[in-house]
């Protein structure tokens, strides 16, 4: 996968390592979004019980509860934020 960047002038987030006609600050790199792009498949498909994830009726998860699952790795409680 391409690099995420963000643009420094605007704020918008792009694949393009400029934006605006200035150098956009790198977010996360191929190689990492390609990893978290699998983990959350795997989450989200298969297994949101392997971090501490459960979803709702119809099978929605919090983006924030996603986010603090993936950092803690489902070992800590419930956190603010
Ligand atoms: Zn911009």
């Amino acid at each position: 996968m391409r690099n995420i960047y963000k643009c420094v002038v605007c704020g918008t987030f792009t694949e393009d390592s400029t934006h605006c006609g200035k150098p956009a600050k790198l977010v996360i790199n191929g190689e990492l979004r390609n990893r978290l792009s699998h983990l959350m498949t795997y989450l989200l498909r298969h297994n949101p019980g392997a971090v501490g994830l459960s979803m709702d009726r119809e099978g929605w998860v919090g983006i924030n509860k996603l986010v603090n699952a993936i950092r803690t790795g489902g070992t800590q409680g419930h956190t603010h934020g």
